[in-house]
C-alpha cells in the first residue's frame, strides 16, 4: 500500500463491522485513526448475526423469483420476505429499482461483481485469523444447505449449476440417506445436501471484540455514544464533523453507518440508497446433540450456526422501515423452521433474542468509494446481507482509495457514482 504523511488523521463514523475494518486498514496505512459510535462499538447489525464468512453467496436477492415472492409474502404476514406498504416515495422508488434488477441477465452481472470482492474477503479473513492476527476462532469446514423435499432439492440444484457453471463455486452433494451419518443432529428423511466447502463461519460479537482489541493495542481510539450530527466544509473538503456536542477534526473522513447511511449522506453530497432490511436471531446454549456445522435451510429460508458455546437461529428479511420491535411469534417461527430438520432438542430459553437492520441497496451491491462532491471522505455502507463477509475487502480498498494506491480489486461497480 503506498504512503502517506505521517501525521494524517482519520475519522471513520459507524463502529459495525465495516467501521472496524476501515480502521483496520487505515491504521495499518498510517492514518491516526479515531472510531465513533452513536451507541455502542458493533452493537448494532454486526451483534447478532448468522456469522457466514459466505464466499459462496455469490447470487444477490435480485433473482428472477424475488418480486414473486415479494407480491405473495403481502398476503403472509408470517412470511420469512416480507414488504410492508407504506406510501413513502423514497421506499417506493426503492421497490421500483430494486424490481428492475430482477432479471437474469442482470442478476448474472452483479453477481460477477460480488463474486470478485468475496472472493477478496474471504483470502484477508484466512490471513487475519490463521495468522493469529486478530485472535478469534472461526469453522473452516464450509456451509451446508440442507433440502428437505424432493421439489426443494430440485430447486436448489439449478442454483448449484450456475454456481459451479458460472462462477466455478462448487459444491459437494450428500445424499438424503447419508445425512445423518453425516451429521447426527439431522433427521432421517431429508432430500440431500450440498455442502460448499469455501464457506467459514464465526461467532460475530467474538471477533468484533477481538478486532477492537487489537486496534485498541495499536492506537485506535472508540468513542461510544457519540452521534454524528453535522459536516462543516470549504469548497471539496470536510473540514470538521459535529458528533454529540463535540467537534472533530480530520484529514479523511469514512461513513460506515450501515443502514442509517441513506439518510446521513445527505450531509456528504446526497442520500443513497439504502433501506433498511430487518432480520432476527435467537441464541440459545448449545443444544445436545449440536449440529457440527453452519448450516441454512433453503425451503426455509433459515440459518443455523453453532458456536463453541452457544447455538444461534436466524432469518427473516422485513421491509418495513427503522422498525425496532421484536414480535414474540416471529421468534417462534424461527424455532419452528428448523424443526423439521434437526433431530434435537432445543434448550426452552434464549440467551439472547435479537434484531438487526440489515443496510440494504436496490442493486444488491456495497456501496464502497469517495463521496459525491468531496476530496475526503469516502462512504463505506450498503453490504447487503454480506456485511460480516466483505468487511475486510470493504475496509483494503477504502485505505488504497484515501491513500491513491492501486485498488487490489476494481472499484467501479461498487462507486457510490452509480446512483
Ligand atoms: C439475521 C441476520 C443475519 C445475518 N447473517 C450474516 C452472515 O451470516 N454473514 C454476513 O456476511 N452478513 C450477515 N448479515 C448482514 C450483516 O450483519 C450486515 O451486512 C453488517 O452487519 C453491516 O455492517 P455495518 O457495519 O455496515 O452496519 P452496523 O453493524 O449496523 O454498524 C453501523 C454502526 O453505525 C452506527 N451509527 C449509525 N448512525 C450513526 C451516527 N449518526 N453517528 C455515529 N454512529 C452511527 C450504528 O449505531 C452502528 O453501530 C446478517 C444480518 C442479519 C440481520
Amino acid at each position: 500500500m503506498a504512503g502517506r504523511p505521517e501525521t494524517e488523521t482519520a475519522v471513520v463514523i459507524g463502529g459495525g463491522i465495516i467501521g472496524i475494518a476501515c480502521a483496520h486498514y487505515l491504521d495499518e496505512a498510517g492514518y491516526d485513526v479515531t472510531v465513533i459510535e452513536r451507541a455502542t462499538v458493533a452493537g448494532a447489525c454486526s451483534h447478532g448475526n448468522c456469522g457466514y464468512i459466505c464466499p459462496s453467496h455469490i447470487l444477490p436477492l435480485t433473482t428472477p423469483d424475488a418480486l414473486r415472492s415479494g407480491f405473495l409474502s403481502l398476503f403472509d404476514p408470517s412470511a420469512p420476505f416480507r414488504v410492508k406498504p407504506r406510501l413513502d416515495i423514497r421506499f417506493l422508488r426503492w421497490m421500483w429499482e430494486f424490481a428492475r434488477r430482477c432479471s437474469e441477465r442482470r442478476m448474472i452481472d452483479s453477481a460477477r461483481h460480488l463474486m470478485t470482492i468475496l472472493e477478496s474477503s474471504a483470502d484477508a479473513y484466512r490471513r487475519l485469523l490463521n495468522g493469529g492476527r486478530i485472535p478469534c476462532k472461526w469453522q473452516q469446514d464450509g456451509l451446508l444447505y440442507v433440502l428437505r423435499s424432493e421439489a426443494g432439492a430440485h430447486d436448489f440444484a439449478r442454483t448449484d449449476a450456475l454456481l459451479g457453471e458460472r462462477f466455478g463455486v462448487s459444491a459437494r452433494w450428500i445424499e438424503g440417506r447419508d445425512l445423518p451419518g453425516f451429521d447426527p443432529s439431522l433427521k432421517p428423511g431429508l432430500a440431500g445436501a450440498y455442502l460448499y466447502p469455501g464457506d467459514a463461519s464465526l461467532r460475530p460479537d467474538r471477533l468484533n471484540a477481538a478486532w477492537v482489541g487489537r486496534l485498541r493495542e495499536s492506537g485506535v481510539t472508540f468513542v461510544e455514544n457519540c452521534s454524528f450530527e453535522s459536516v462543516e466544509r470549504v469548497g471539496r473538503r470536510a473540514l470538521r464533523i459535529q458528533a454529540s456536542g463535540t467537534s472533530l477534526s480530520a484529514d479523511l473522513f469514512i461513513l460506515a453507518t450501515g443502514a442509517l447511511s441513506g439518510k446521513l449522506a445527505r450531509h456528504f453530497g446526497g442520500a443513497l440508497p439504502i433501506e433498511p432490511g430487518k432480520g432476527y436471531s435467537i441464541t440459545m446454549d448449545r443444544p445436545a446433540p449440536s449440529p457440527g456445522l453452519p448450516m441454512l435451510f433453503p425451503e426455509h429460508h433459515v440459518g443455523i450456526t453453532p458456536f463453541d458455546d452457544g447455538f444461534r437461529i436466524g432469518s427473516m428479511m422485513e421491509f418495513a422501515g427503522f422498525d425496532e420491535t421484536i414480535p414474540e411469534a416471529r421468534l417462534a417461527q424461527l424455532r419452528a423452521a428448523v424443526a423439521p430438520y434437526l433431530n434435537v432438542r432445543l434448550p426452552v430459553a434464549n440467551t439472547e433474542e435479537w434484531f438487526g437492520w440489515r443496510p440494504m441497496t436496490w442493486d444488491s451491491l456495497p456501496i464502497i468509494g469517495q463521496a459525491p462532491g468531496f476530496d475526503n471522505v469516502y462512504l463505506a455502507t450498503g453490504h447487503n446481507m454480506l456485511g460480516m463477509t466483505l468487511a475486510p475487502a470493504t475496509g483494503k480498498l477504502i485505505a488504497e482509495l484515501a491513500t491513491g494506491s492501486v485498488p487490489h480489486i476494481d472499484p467501479e461497480p461498487f462507486s457510490p457514482a452509480r446512483f
